[in-house]
């Protein structure tokens, strides 16, 4: 299957699921769309996404983070945008922000709240991933699991979830 198609199919699953039944933007000041340098991981394929509809509010680059897949090293390429967006063209990460998938040691999947995001979002300080609204965290899970079936996907969610370790190990660390 073609990628983009793929990942524009699952985009729609969230047009209208939101972790939380209001605005939770109001609340922080839209913290997770400040545009700044930390950019968003796009899934394996999913740079296919932003070539075919090329976003005049995005690049895409390529992270430090790598996975192995085949014998083949591959770099993660990350989402830059300018702290605005078309709501419909945004990226996985973003629309399923503050939750991820994650696997652990054993290769089980969970879908958490990202480590990354307890510093700038205040949903996870309040809410477990089950506490979010049904549709939403239903349907992070049911795009995870369908993407693991993915052998690619899956090396990069393996090496992915021990990089969030690492910054999980950061973050008790430095108790930001
Ligand atoms: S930082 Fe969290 S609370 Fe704020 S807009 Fe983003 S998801 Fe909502
Ligand atoms: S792409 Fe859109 S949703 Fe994602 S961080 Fe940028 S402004 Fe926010």
């Amino acid at each position: 299957m073609n990628a983009a198609y793929l990942y524009l199919q699952l985009y729609r699953l969230f047009d209208d699921a939101t972790p939380v039944p209001f605005d939770c933007g109001k609340a922080c000041g839209r913290a997770c769309c400040r545009g700044d340098d930390s950019g968003m991981f796009l899934f394996p394929g999913e740079e296919a996404v932003f070539s075919l509809l090329k976003p005049d509010w995005a690049s895409v680059e390529y992270s430090d983070l790598t996975y192995i897949f085949d014998e083949k090293e591959y770099r993660v390429p990350i989402l830059f945008c300018k702290g605005s967006c078309d709501r419909y063209q945004r990226p996985l990460s973003c629309r399923i922000f503050p939750l991820t998938p994650y696997l652990d040691k054993n290769g089980r999947l969970e879908i958490i709240n990202d480590p990354r995001a307890k510093s700038v979002c205040p949903l996870p300080l309040a809410f477990s991933p089950e506490e979010y609204e049904r549709t939403f965290s239903d349907n992070v899970r049911k795009t995870s699991k369908l993407l693991l079936f993915n052998p690619r996907i899956a090396a990069f969610l393996e090496a992915y979830s021990r990089y969030l370790d690492e910054f999980e190990q950061f973050y008790k660390q430095e108790d930001i």
